[in-house]
């Protein structure tokens, strides 16, 4: 017994080292070091790509459902009558770097691509896919909580950084009051950061600057609040803390996918979500597991889980009666014990197809296939490039601090020239 003790201790010594020489070379393979990271560099620049591929891929079609068992982003194009859903963020108000807040991308084959929230921490996961941000200018809001809209002024200046010289638009509810709905929130906001925004507009184009906002009667049911080339989004209340929370469905090209915020388990839902390929629906910690996770007594979580949200037996009653080709459960963290949890109460209730999403999971939707993978991605990826028709955009209104401050200019520094203009 003690030789054997003594052998799985060796073992794992060494199993630990190697596992650690093994990470290491990883990393140094990811990273590049020394002079490798400034050949690399210069083989950048001189190799500048118009799209946002990493250096020697092109992006290539998927024949016969045959994907890649992870998602590089902008290696695979797009089907033509094909949906690629990613989950952007699938936590809590309180973030971890595995689960930040939530936000869903939704792009089409035709093109298009859409916002379904944009909670906090969200941004950062946008940005590791390098989409090109002239085509983010959508972003459809379920509700005002922070953990929903809390990167929507983030999304608006980096995106506005990074490629897009159009107005961004935000379709969203009303409040029970107008100041508790969108537009009131936007109007906040851009109070809130009118020092930013002035120091940004005249060395970023012009019409970036602005932000068109959509606000629409939280109350009405199954309406339209978006349809253009091909695509219809439709919105319905939820039942979710105050009035002015609502669920939406997109649909396209016969296939359709619902986001439905944050929501009690609600009549609306499932009547207006029938028929839906991937149905996306919150999927709380059930009260025990929460009380736990945040430290709170259990009648506080059982109120907040089973009251406010719909916990994981409501979730599977809900998928139950939706019937979806995948159900899709969000906005829990993911920890062992908490995703036994989940899966314990998912599966009293519901027995049909299901993913619990995490950050960055991928879900490709045909009319033949619905496949789900994790996406790969970088910690330090570059953001993308910015297209021609950024680069000309006009740009007025510069600015630049005034006579007292550019006074205080140090002498002993004097700039490089500025380039010539081409
Ligand atoms: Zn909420
Ligand atoms: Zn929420």
């Amino acid at each position: 017994m003690k030789v054997k003790l003594k052998f799985l201790g060796i073992a794992s010594i060494i199993i630990f080292f190697a596992m650690g020489i093994h990470l290491v070379g990883q990393h140094a393979a990811r990273t590049g070091s020394g002079f490798e990271i400034i050949k690399q560099a210069r083989a950048q620049e001189t190799v500048q790509t118009n799209d946002n591929t990493p250096l020697g891929r092109k992006p290539v079609a998927i024949v016969n459902g045959q994907y890649p068992a992870s998602y590089f982003p902008n290696t695979e194009l797009l089907g033509a009558d094909e949906m690629r859903i990613t989950a952007l963020g699938t936590g809590m108000p309180n973030q971890t770097r595995a689960a930040v807040s939530i936000s869903y991308l939704v792009e089409l084959g035709n093109g298009d691509k859409f916002l379904f929230d944009i909670g906090s921490g969200a941004l950062a996961n946008l940005f590791s896919l390098r989409p090109d941000f002239s085509k983010l200018d959508k972003v459809f809001a379920s509700h005002l909580h922070v953990d929903h809209v809390g990167d929507f002024m983030g999304l608006h200046i980096a995106g506005w950084l990074s490629g897009r010289y159009t107005p961004i638009h935000i379709y969203g509810p009303s409040g029970s009051k107008p100041d508790l709905g969108t537009r009131a929130f936007v109007e906040g906001m851009q109070k809130g950061y009118a020092w930013d925004l002035a120091t940004r507009s005249g060395a970023l184009p012009d019409k970036g600057a602005q932000i068109v906002v959509h606000e629409f009667d939280y109350k009405q049911e199954n309406e339209i609040v978006y349809q253009a080339n091909g695509v219809t989004i439709r919105s319905w209340p939820a039942i979710h803390s105050l009035d002015g929370s609502v669920s939406f469905s997109l649909e396209w090209n016969g296939l359709k996918y619902v986001f439905g915020g944050d929501t009690y388990p609600n009549k609306w839902y499932i009547k207006y979500a029938t028929d839906a390929d991937v149905a996306s629906h919150e999927c709380f910690l059930p009260p025990k597991t929460l009380a736990a996770y945040f430290g709170w007594d259990l009648g506080q979580a059982t109120y907040v889980s089973t009251r406010i949200h719909s916990e994981p037996q409501a979730f599977g009653k809900v998928m139950s009666a939706v019937k979806p080709r995948l159900a899709v459960g969000y906005h829990s963290v993911q920890s062992p014990e908490n995703n036994a949890a989940i899966m314990d109460g998912v599966r009293k209730t519901y027995d049909g197809p299901l993913a619990l999403a995490r950050d960055l999971m991928v879900i490709n939707v045909t009319k033949k296939i619905i496949k789900v993978r994790m996406a790969t991605v970088d910690e330090y990826v570059l953001p993308p490039d910015v297209t021609q028709a950024y680069k000309k955009a006009p740009r007025t209104d510069k600015k630049q601090p005034g006579k007292h401050i550019l006074s205080g200019k140090w002498e002993g520094y004097t700039p490089p020239p500025m380039p010539k203009k081409k």
